[in-house]
C-alpha cells in the first residue's frame, strides 16, 4: 500500500527502536537467587497462589488445559490489527468461540477507534505505557489507562495488565502497578526449560512471597522480595531451540536465527516451537506463549516486508497445536481467570471467561460502540500533525501526554461534546452521541470501578467529556453530530484511511 513519505518518515524509527523490543540471551534465574519459599498452606486460590511448576489447584496434568498466550506490543493500527488477524482471524477454540489475545497498548501512533473495536471484540486491553519508556515513572503508567478510558473507551477495571516496555521493570515498577489497580504484570521472562530440573516456568502466580522470576536481573527483588499480596506475575515462557537453555527465544521468536545460525530459518524456528511447546505439553502443561510485535508481521506497513514463509510458519505452527486434544489460543486475562478458578478439562464449558463474548446488540441501531458495522460516518477524526487517529469520543484539545492525559474536548463549532464511556454502561450499549446506554436489561447491566490514578492518588471515575479530573458535562438533549467540521489534512490522510477501513473490514469478519 502507498503511504506518504512524511508518515514513513515518522514512523520507521519507532520500529527500528522496537526490533530490540523485549530479548534475553540466557537463564534469568537461578535457584539460589530465587531463594524462593512460600507456604501452600497459608497461599490459597483464588487470591493467592503460591509460584509453582505444578499446575494449579491440585489437578492432574491430563485433565489441565493447554494455553497458547498470544500477545501484541506497542501502538495499535490498521497495520497491526490486520497482522495478529492472519493469525487468529479463522481460527476457532474447542468451544467454538473465536480466540482472544492481550493487546499492551503503547499510545504514540495509536489509533484509538481501533482500540474500541479490538476490546468489543473480546480482546484484552493491557497497558504498556504512554510513550513506551522502561522502567516507566507513575505517569506513564496511570496516564495510559486515563487516555485509553477517555479516548478509547474501555473501562477502567477492565485495564488489568501490565507489560514493561523492553521488559525493563523495577521492584518500584510492581508497587506503582499495585497501586494503580493492576491484577499482574507479564514483563518477567521464565528462561530456563521446563526439562531442567531447576526450570523457572512456574505457572502464574501471586507476589504474596516475593518474585521467583528475572532474579538475575532484577534488583531488591526475589527471596521473598517485593511481598505484593494478590498480586499476580504472568511469566513470560521462552521457547528454546536445539541448544536447550542457552538457545532461549522469548518475543518475536521467528525474526531470531535459530540454533546459533547467522540467518533467519523458517524451518529451524518451527521445529523448536514445536519442541518446546511438547515439552511443555506432555509435562506439567505450563502455558506457552506467542509474544509479538505484529508491526514485524505486517504485510502493509512501509518498510516491513516479512517473508510469506515467516508468515506461513506461525500459522503452521498454530494449525499443528490446534490439532493436539485441549489447546486454547488465549489472552492472558483469561489464562489468569482459570487459574484463579481451575477446572479439569471437562468442566471448561462453565469457564465464562472462555465463552464466546459478542455483544447483543441490535443492528439497526447506529452508534458509535466499537462495531464498525454501526459507526459508519460516527467517527472523529483527530488531526494531529505527528499521529491523526479516529475516536468515538470527541478529540481532546491537544494530544495527550504524561502530563495531561485527558485533554479537553475539542467541540466543532454547531457540535456538541461526546460523552465518554461512563461507569453504569458497558462499551458496546454506550452511545457517546446521544449520551444514552442502550443497556435495558440486567443481561447488559455493567458497573465500572474507580481507580487511584488521579492526581495525588485520588479516586477517577471516568465517564464526563475530558478536561480535569471530575468535570463532567453530560448532555441532558440529543443533537445529531454532523462531523462536517473535521477536514482531511492534505496528503496524509487519503493512505491512511485506506488502511483504517482495511481494518475495519478485517474486524468485521471477526464479529
Ligand atoms: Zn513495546
Amino acid at each position: 500500500m502507498w503511504l506518504p513519505l512524511s508518515l514513513v518518515f515518522f514512523l520507521l524509527p519507532i520500529l527500528q527502536a522496537l526490533a530490540q523490543d523485549g530479548s534475553i540471551s540466557g537463564a534469568t534465574s537461578s535457584s539460589a537467587a530465587a531463594g524462593y519459599s512460600c507456604d501452600a498452606s497459608k497461599c490459597k486460590l483464588p487470591n493467592c497462589n503460591c509460584a509453582s511448576t505444578s499446575p494449579p489447584g491440585g489437578l492432574n496434568a491430563s485433565e489441565v488445559p493447554m494455553f497458547v498466550v498470544f500477545t501484541a506490543d506497542d501502538a495499535v493500527q490498521s497495520y497491526t490489527i490486520d497482522a495478529v488477524n492472519q493469525f487468529l482471524g479463522h481460527r476457532q477454540n474447542p468451544n467454538g468461540c473465536a480466540p482472544k489475545m492481550t493487546y499492551f497498548t503503547s499510545l504514540n501512533f495509536t489509533n484509538y477507534t481501533l482500540v474500541t473495536d479490538w476490546f468489543v471484540a473480546g480482546n484484552e486491553i493491557a497497558d504498556h505505557t504512554m510513550t513506551h519508556v522502561g522502567t516507566p515513572p507513575k505517569g506513564e503508567i496511570d496516564g495510559n489507562i486515563i487516555a485509553l478510558n477517555a479516548l478509547a473507551g474501555i473501562p477502567l477495571k477492565s485495564i488489568i495488565g501490565f507489560r514493561a516496555p523492553f521488559l525493563n521493570f523495577s521492584v518500584d515498577t510492581l508497587k506503582l502497578l499495585v497501586a494503580a489497580g493492576f491484577t499482574y504484570d507479564s514483563s518477567a521472562p521464565a528462561a530456563t526449560p521446563v526439562t531442567d530440573p531447576d526450570t523457572d516456568a512456574f505457572w502464574p502466580y501471586t507476589l504474596d512471597f516475593g518474585l521467583a522470576n528475572d532474579c538475575l536481573a532484577l534488583d531488591n527483588a526475589c527471596k521473598g522480595q517485593p511481598v505484593l499480596p494478590g498480586f499476580w506475575e504472568i511469566p513470560m515462557y521462552a521457547f528454546f531451540d536445539e541448544r536447550g537453555a542457552v538457545g532461549p527465544h522469548l518475543m518475536d521468536p521467528w525474526l531470531d536465527a535459530a540454533n546459533g545460525a547467522t540467518t533467519v530459518n523458517d524451518s529451524a524456528t518451527l521445529e523448536y516451537m514445536k519442541a518446546t511447546f511438547m515439552a511443555h505439553y506432555n509435562g506439567n502443561r505450563q502455558p506457552i506463549g506467542l509474544y509479538t510485535h505484529p508491526i514485524h508481521l505486517s504485510t502493509t506497513y512501509p518498510g516491513v516486508n516479512p517473508s510469506n514463509s515467516t508468515i506461513n510458519m506461525i500459522n503452521q505452527f498454530l494449525d499443528w497445536a490446534q490439532v493436539q486434544p485441549n489447546v486454547w489460543i488465549v489472552s492472558n486475562e483469561q489464562l489468569l481467570a482459570w487459574v484463579q478458578n481451575p477446572v479439569p478439562v471437562s468442566q471448561l464449558d462453565s469457564v465464562a471467561a472462555l465463552k464466546c463474548s459478542t455483544p447483543q446488540i441490535d443492528a439497526s441501531m447506529k452508534i458509535c460502540n466499537g462495531i464498525p458495522q454501526n459507526e459508519n460516518g460516527l467517527l472523529n477524526l483527530c488531526s494531529f500533525s505527528d499521529f491523526p487517529f479516529y475516536t468515538c469520543y470527541g478529540c481532546p484539545e491537544s494530544e495527550p501526554t504524561v502530563d495531561n492525559p485527558n485533554p479537553a474536548q475539542q467541540v466543532p463549532d454547531g457540535g456538541q461534546a461526546r460523552s465518554r464511556v461512563p461507569t453504569n454502561c458497558s462499551t458496546a450499549f454506550w452511545d457517546p452521541i446521544a449520551a444514552k446506554c442502550l443497556c435495558t436489561s440486567n443481561d447488559c447491566a455493567f458497573t465500572d470501578n474507580s481507580r487511584a490514578i488521579g492526581p495525588n492518588g485520588a479516586n477517577l471515575t471516568g465517564g464526563g467529556t475530558g478536561g480535569a479530573p471530575g468535570a463532567s458535562a453530560s448532555p441532558t438533549t440529543y443533537v445529531p453530530f454532523n462531523g462536517k467540521a473535521v477536514a482531511l489534512p492534505t496528503g496524509v490522510w487519503a493512505a491512511t484511511f485506506v488502511g483504517v477501513l482495511g481494518a475495519l473490514v478485517g474486524l468485521v469478519g471477526l464479529l
